[in-house]
């Protein structure tokens, strides 16, 4: 049992509009690492899929990390001394330096701009800054409104608790005919910023959405983890079934206009990169392809030396390389549905890939077998059609030796894979292959 293409009967174009529609419905909603947040979150993707959501308390030892204080927040907001709000946190959530411990007092001009974040280069726009890990409090304003504030006694507000509770995450499981495990993970603590990450989030939930109805070879695990810690608590607390792991991809940034940009796995060659290069070499779309870094987002965690998991990321445009990457121009006019759409289908070429990988044996090893008499090859010679379709059935039979994926052969003959897929189908069915491993 396996899967024709996992792309077949579905509307692309559709699944694109409709992660906009989920990006639209969950971009108000102020996420950080922990908190409320991430709860709302989690409660609008179960209403795609259902959710297994965890709560792991502050103050657990997760390898060399501790899970931190909870943080959430109500109202914040800077006022002047004739109480006009100036600054206010219901407006944009990104004004709030995320993780900002609770304030309520009268600062001079001085003061405030110790605690006050902005973007001199782009001075219309706010931008995005956390400090999780050192207890701090401060507003990101545009650079504009910054220039204009005037020597005042100003009022600031945060409305905000750092507490004992629970750090947050979301899994679902898909049980496939095998338990090796395809990994997919993404990031759930960014505020309302759009292409980091919630095109990321999107895509996971609708991919999950999409795999749970079809018939599957391996089993899937997707995960909505807070970055870094997230992922960090993650792996310490599910170390002994890591093993399972035998691809994964992180799905960040995918709904820009940019190129596909993939970054391999630590192993660099495994199956999931092969697997990821052959799609983008047969897609229609632009894409570059990096080596492996130890930056970025949680392949980071996945592929630290320990557990060098084959995990790469795939995304457009990479963190930090568009001007609107943490500030509050990565909103919804940033993100099209049609670019989260090729985003979709291109993940589903890869995962088509990695289910329908397998290899087979030529049961006529000595010499072509006569493919005329079997209806394989056109009866007239010389012409130009079907060309590319009777060369995938010659590489096909020459390269199944027990010892070629079906992924080699394309690679090696430059074919795309589903038309070897196609072509060893019906080899199989004529008696002249047989699978030798699934
Ligand atoms: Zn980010």
């Amino acid at each position: 049992m396996s899967i024709a293409n996992l792309r077949l009967g579905i509307d692309i174009g559709e699944v694109g509009r409709d992660m906009y529609r989920f990006i639209s419905e969950v971009f108000p909603i102020c996420r950080s690492i922990t908190g409320n947040g991430i709860r709302k979150t989690l409660n609008i993707i179960k209403n795609h899929i259902p959710l297994t959501v965890s709560e792991i308390p502050t103050g657990t030892q997760v390898f060399d990390w501790i899970v931190p204080k909870e943080w959430n927040i109500k109202e914040a907001y800077i006022k002047n001394s004739k109480h006009e709000t100036i600054i206010d946190f219901r407006e944009n959530n990104l004004h709030i330096l995320s993780y900002s411990v609770p304030v309520k007092k009268k600062v001079s001009l001085r003061e405030l701009k110790d605690h006050l974040f902005t973007l001199p280069e782009y001075p219309e726009w706010i931008p995005y800054r956390t400090s999780y890990y050192k207890e701090n409090w401060g507003f990101c304003v545009s650079h504009n409104q910054f220039t204009n504030l005037m020597e005042d006694d100003y009022e600031v507000m945060i409305d905000s608790s750092l507490e004992d509770g629970y750090l947050t995450y979301g899994e679902y499981f898909i049980e496939g005919e095998k338990a090796d495990e395809i990994l997919i993970s993404c990031h759930i603590c960014h505020p309302s910023l759009c292409n980091d990450n919630l095109s990321g989030i999107a895509l996971v939930v609708f991919l999950a959405k999409c795999l749970r109805r079809q018939p599957l070879k391996y089993s899937y695990r997707f995960l909505f983890i807070p970055g870094t810690i997230g992922a960090i608590t993650w792996l310490c607390l599910n170390e002994p079934n890591v093993s399972k792991i035998k691809h994964g991809l992180v799905a960040a940034c995918l709904g820009d206009s940019g190129e596909f940009t993939y970054k391999k796995s630590r192993q660099g060659n495994a199956e999931i990169d092969r697997a990821v290069m052959n799609a983008l070499r047969n897609s229609e779309n632009n894409y570059k392809i990096v080596d492996f870094t130890p930056f970025g987002y949680d392949e980071r965690q996945y592929c630290s030396p320990g557990f060098n998991l084959p995990v790469g990321c795939l995304m457009r445009t990479p963190h930090g390389q568009y001007p609107q990457y943490h500030t509050s121009a990565d909103n919804l006019n940033f993100v099209q549905s049609e670019h989260l759409g090729e985003s979709f289908s291109l993940y589903l070429s890869i995962l088509s890939i990695l289910e329908n990988n397998r290899k087979y044996l030529n049961q006529n090893p000595k010499c072509e077998p006569q493919l005329g008499k079997r209806g394989l090859y056109q009866a007239i010679g010389g012409q130009k059609h079907e060309k590319s379709r009777e060369l995938a059935i010659l590489w096909a039979l020459n390269l199944s030796d027990g010892g070629n994926t079906l992924l080699d052969i394309s690679d090696r003959s430059g074919l795309k894979f589903d038309l070897i897929k196609d072509v060893t189908d019906i080899l199989d069915k004529q008696g002249l292959l047989k699978l030798c491993e699934k």
